[in-house]
């Protein structure tokens, strides 16, 4: 009999921040589901891949699974649910089966869809925890996220400047996910309040290509990939 269908996370990069736990489960799993985007130049990234590849997980029991980058929502849904119902026909016919996500699998996810379509369906689901991209990227900077009384604030790329404003106004440090969906926002609040601490950071923990600054000229002049982040502190 099987198990659940595992949900595991990966770390934000660097192989060796995944978990004990997470790393048993990829190397007794069957069949193992990855996160695939195509890019603007038709090649099949995968940062979730990379860091299996590392982790030296068998290449046989890899499927990668395209994310639906469909603005139209009843399409990436159709989506979602052809790949979950393909989990689902996986772990019925008996495989022990995972689905993968980079950083923490619950922390915003799109593998949420396939774990909601299979709990809907009563099928045993388990989420196994990881570290988060934000976690990492404090650690990288040596800082102290939030301390004593401090509040955190997250948000997913879809930051107005008047919420910053008041945020930090309020003494809240801001993390900033997908910080490339509201770049001109993020650069605008710099050049308007340059008195807070922007730490800024791509492909955290990734060799080559890890980058951190917290100085706002180089903020200002970098064109912001998709695997940035960034805290503020007020
Ligand atoms: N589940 C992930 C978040 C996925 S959303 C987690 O737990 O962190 C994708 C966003 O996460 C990216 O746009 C970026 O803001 C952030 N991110 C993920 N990995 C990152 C990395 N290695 N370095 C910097 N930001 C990263």
């Amino acid at each position: 009999m099987c198990h659940s269908v595992r949900f595991i996370s990966l770390g934000p990069g660097d192989p060796d921040l995944i978990t004990i736990k997470a790393l048993r489960v990829l190397q007794q799993a069957d069949i193992i589901f990855y996160p695939s985007t195509i890019s603007k130049s038709g090649r099949a990234v995968s940062r979730a891949l990379d860091i299996l590849n590392q982790l030296e997980i068998s290449a046989g029991k890899l499927y990668p699974f395209a994310v639906p980058m469909n603005k139209n929502r009843s399409l990436a849904i159709e989506s979602y649910n052809n790949i979950s119902a393909n989990i689902e026909e996986k772990y019925k016919n008996g495989q022990e089966t995972a689905v993968v996500a980079e950083g923490d699998a619950g922390f915003y996810s799109s593998i949420h869809y396939i774990y909601d379509y299979l709990a809907e369906r009563k099928i045993p689901v388990e989420h196994i925890a990881g570290i988060p991209a934000f976690i990492a990227c404090g650690a990288l900077a040596g800082i102290h996220t939030v301390k004593q009384e401090e509040e955190l604030i997250v948000i997913p790329g879809t930051a107005t400047g008047e919420a910053l404003s008041e945020y930090l106004q309020s003494g809240k440090t801001i993390i900033v996910m997908k910080v490339s969906q509201c770049q001109d926002t993020i650069k605008l609040i710099i050049r308007q309040q340059p008195r807070h601490t922007y730490h800024y950071f791509e492909n955290a923990g990734v060799a080559g290509t890890e980058y951190y600054t917290s100085n706002q000229n180089d903020i200002l002049n970098r064109s912001i990939p998709y695997f940035s982040l960034m805290i503020i502190k007020p």
